[in-house]
C-alpha cells in the first residue's frame, strides 16, 4: 500500500478540469500546491478545452458504464451543507479509491473487491480503469449536484435515440440497474431512429418524451440518473475551492516541462495536465495526442430540463441544458482538425438537427427562433493508446530528482473521469515519492 507523503512542494501545470481537480486533491492532503498555467477559468482559447465542453456526466454505452442505482444517496445528505469540500472528500472517501486504484495490474480484481467492501454501496461494474475513473467521478458529481448548487452541476432527465439496432442499444446491460429505465415507445421515436432509452424519475415517467419536465430545484431530486455541468461555472468553483484551501496560482506559458521543474529550487513534484498542448510542451512532445474538434451552439432556453442525444451513423446530435438557462447544442467530432473558428454551415446544421430532434427547444418555431448566445469550438485532447497517467523522474539543474506525473489525453471524457483520474494521478505521485525516498535511504545506508 502506498504511504502518503506530506508537505511537498508541487507545481501542477494546467488550470483545466484535470489540473484543477488534481491540484485540489493534493492541496487537500496538505501539500504546498501552485497551479501554473497559461489559461485560467474565465479565459477563452483554442488551447484551453475545458470551458468548451457540453458535458453530461453519465456515459451509458460501451465499457464506460456504471451502476447508477448502487451509489450512496442519503447517508451524508444531512451532514453536508453548502460547499464544504472537506466533507465532500469524506463523503466519497477518495483515499479508499486511491488505495484500490494503486493496485491495478495483477492485483486488480482483489483491489476492486477491496474497494467494493470499503464503499459497500458503491459497486464497481468493470475491471476497466477508465470505467473506475468514471464511476468515482459520477458519484462525486452526484454529491455535488445534490448539495452544492453554486458549483453549476445539476440532475436532469436523459433520453437517447439510436439509428442502429445493435445489441448494446436494444438490450443495454444496465437497464435493470436503473429503476426508471424504459424503452421509448416506437410511436414516440424520432423519425428514422430505431431505439430509444428514457431514464428519469418515477414521478415523471408518465410524461411523453417530448414533454419537458416540470421545473424542480435540481439538487432536491435524488432519483434522477444523469447530471449536466455548467462548465465555466464549475471551473470557477474548482479554482475558488483550491484558493480557499491555500492553493496558489501563477500565470505563465511554459516552453519546456523543465521550466516548471526549475521554477524555484524547492519543487518536489510536477503534475502535467496540459491537455491538447501536451503535443507541443518541450520535454513531453507527445504526438500521440491529437484534437477531436467539437463545435457547439449555445442558446438561451430556460424551459429545457432534459438532455437528449441522437446517435446516427455519421453524426451525433445533442442538447445539454445548464443551470443558468443556457443550453449547449451539438455537435461534431472531427479528428485531427485544429480549426479554431466556428463554421457557419456547421452551426446551421446543428440548429436544424436539434430542432428536428426536439421541436420544443424553439417552441415549435424552428431554428430561426433559437436565441443564440454564442458559438463554441473546442479541441478534445484525444490520445492514441488512451489517457496518460504515469510518472517519470527528471533531475533539476542542480541534480535534485523531481517526480513528474502526467495526467492528460482525456479526449471527450475529461469531466466525467476527472475525480477518478485525479485520484489516480495523486496516487501515482505518492507511489513515485515513496519509491524515491526508499531508494535514497538505501543509498545512504
Ligand atoms: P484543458 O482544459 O485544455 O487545460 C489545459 C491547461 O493547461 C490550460 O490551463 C492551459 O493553459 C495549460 N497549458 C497547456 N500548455 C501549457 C504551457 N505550455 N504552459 C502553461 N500552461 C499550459 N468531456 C466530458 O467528460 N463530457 C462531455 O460531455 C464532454 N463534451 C465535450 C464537448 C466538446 C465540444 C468539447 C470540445 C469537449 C468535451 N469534453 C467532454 C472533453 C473535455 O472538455 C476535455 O476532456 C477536458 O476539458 C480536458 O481538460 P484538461 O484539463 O485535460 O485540458
Amino acid at each position: 500500500m502506498t504511504s502518503q507523503p506530506t508537505g511537498k512542494n508541487i507545481n501542477v501545470i494546467g488550470a483545466g478540469v484535470s489540473g484543477l481537480t488534481t491540484a485540489l486533491l493534493l492541496q487537500r492532503d496538505g501539500h504546498r500546491v501552485t497551479v501554473v498555467a497559461k489559461h485560467f477559468p474565465g479565459d477563452e482559447s483554442i488551447e484551453y478545452t475545458s470551458p468548451w465542453a457540453g458535458e453530461f456526466s453519465l456515459c451509458k454505452t460501451g465499457p464506460r458504464n456504471l451502476d447508477g442505482r448502487t451509489e450512496r444517496r442519503m447517508v451524508y445528505r444531512n451532514c453536508w451543507a453548502g460547499s464544504n469540500l472537506e466533507l465532500l472528500f469524506h463523503t466519497i472517501d477518495l483515499n479508499a479509491c486511491r488505495r484500490a486504484l494503486a493496485h491495478y495490474g495483477p492485483k486488480r480484481r482483489q483491489a476492486v473487491a477491496d474497494l467494493n467492501n470499503r464503499l459497500s454501496d458503491f459497486r464497481m461494474i468493470s475491471e476497466s480503469i477508465t470505467t473506475d475513473y468514471d464511476a468515482i467521478s459520477f458519484k462525486t458529481f452526484s454529491e455535488i449536484a445534490r448539495n452544492v448548487p453554486e458549483a453549476g452541476v445539476m440532475f436532469v432527465r436523459g433520453m437517447d435515440y439510436y439509428d442502429n439496432e445493435t445489441e448494446d442499444f436494444m438490450d443495454p446491460w444496465w437497464k435493470n440497474l436503473v429503476p426508471d429505465f424504459r424503452f421509448i415507445p416506437k410511436s414516440d421515436l424520432i423519425p428514422g431512429t430505431k431505439v430509444g432509452h428514457d431514464y428519469t424519475t418515477r414521478k415523471h415517467r408518465h410524461l411523453s418524451p417530448f414533454t419537458p419536465m416540470p421545473p424542480s430545484p435540481a439538487h432536491t431530486s435524488p432519483s434522477h440518473l444523469t447530471v449536466t455541468i455548467n462548465t465555466p461555472k464549475y471551473l470557477r468553483f474548482l479554482l475558488a475551492q483550491f484558493a480557499s484551501l491555500g492553493g496558489r496560482t501563477r500565470r505563465v506559458a511554459l516552453e519546456h516541462i523543465r521550466d516548471a521543474i526549475d521554477m524555484d529550487g524547492s519543487t518536489d513534484v510536477v503534475v502535467n495536465c496540459t491537455g491538447i498542448m501536451a503535443r507541443s510542451l518541450g520535454g513531453v512532445d507527445d504526438l500521440a495526442v491529437y484534437p477531436t474538434r467539437g463545435q457547439t451552439v449555445i442558446v438561451r432556453a430556460p424551459h429545457v430540463k432534459v438532455t437528449i442525444t441522437h446517435v446516427a451513423a455519421n453524426h451525433m446530435t445533442y442538447i445539454i441544458p445548464r443551470d443558468n438557462g443556457e443550453v449547449v447544442l451539438g455537435g461534431t467530432a472531427q479528428k485531427h482538425d485544429f480549426t479554431a473558428t466556428a463554421d457557419p454551415a456547421t452551426a446551421d446544421s446543428i440548429k436544424r438537427r436539434v430542432c428536428e430532434m426536439y421541436p420544443a427547444l424553439a417552441h415549435g418555431k424552428g431554428p430561426e427562433a433559437l436565441l443564440v448566445v454564442r458559438h463554441g469550438v473546442g479541441l478534445r485532447p484525444s490520445r492514441e493508446g488512451n489517457v496518460r497517467i504515469e510518472t517519470e523522474r527528471i533531475a533539476t539543474l542542480d541534480g535534485k530528482i523531481v517526480i513528474v506525473c502526467h495526467n492528460y489525453g482525456h479526449g471527450g471524457c475529461g469531466y466525467q473521469s476527472s475525480w477518478g483520474a485525479g485520484a489516480d494521478a495523486v496516487n501515482h505521485v505518492y507511489l513515485g515519492l515513496t519509491e524515491l525516498e526508499h531508494e535514497t535511504r538505501k543509498t545512504r545506508e
